[in-house]
């Protein structure tokens, strides 16, 4: 498909105007210049993009989606960085799963077939005709839930292993503050649905710590030697786990 701008995109050319993407707003300015160019400005974390005055709007689009982890560093750098923009899943949102960055495409079906699937750079997801941003969120919670059980079921065994403790049981599910919780007395440990977003040694890291409090309740000093013993990288992994988005 050809890249000529259609006459609205013409019109609005000269002065700037705002693209929401991924729930962002942000602001472009078309000007006589040969290269996209992207800045995020404090103190609000205003993200500006310069265009060429003849780019379209889809190709400043794919540029600032192929640029969202430096964005929200960035935004994140300087204070203004939201746990999570507002999200629709809509097709073209950008959403993560297991540390990389997924563009989002949604189907409809008009049978029970709900769920979602990978392909290539994308997360399909499957859901009912006219089916609420809520819904959709639920199916892809599931999804998540699915996808991170076994991998959290792995971690819990080696680090009970390593660290000579037993847990009786473990759940997953939304969590609002935190990546995961341990109840000593119950030998239960709850973790963060959302860590099916994350790197997988995020995932680790946090089984490690949940694990590291059936010996010691609280972040204590001793809490701080065993992490340090066991899994000598941890302070990188918790600063990374809080610092990408989710
Ligand atoms: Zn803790």
């Amino acid at each position: 498909m050809a890249d000529e701008p259609k006459p609205e995109e013409r019109a609005r050319a000269m002065q700037g105007m705002n693209l929401a993407i991924n729930g962002l707003v942000v602001c472009v300015e078309r000007k006589a210049i040969k290269n996209l160019h992207l800045s995020v400005y404090p103190p609000d974390g205003r993200v500006h993009v310069s265009a060429p005055l003849e780019c379209p709007d889809e190709r400043i689009r794919m540029y600032v989606l192929g640029k969202w982890v430096w964005i929200t560093e960035k935004r994140h750098a300087i204070g203004k960085y939201s746990r999570q923009e507002a999200r629709e899943y809509v097709s073209g949102e950008a959403h993560y799963f297991r540390g990389d960055l997924y563009r989002l495409k949604v189907e409809e079906c008009n049978n029970s077939r709900q769920g979602v699937r990978i392909d290539g750079d994308y997360l399909v997801l499957t859901v009912r005709e006219k089916s609420s941003a809520a819904h959709r969120a639920a199916v892809m919670a599931a999804w998540h839930k699915e996808q991170l059980a076994p991998i959290v079921e792995g971690y819990v065994r080696k680090w009970q292993d390593a660290l000579g403790v037993q847990l009786d049981s473990f759940e997953i599910r939304a969590m609002s503050a935190k990546w995961g919780t341990c109840s000593k007395a119950k030998g239960k440990v709850v973790f963060n649905v959302e860590l099916a977003k994350k790197p997988l040694k995020c995932v680790e890291y946090v089984v490690a710590h949940e694990l590291a409090h059936l010996i010691e309740r609280t972040h204590n000093a001793d809490f701080k030697k065993i992490l340090d013993r066991h899994f000598p990288d941890w302070r990188e992994i918790r600063d990374n786990l809080n610092r990408f988005p989710v």
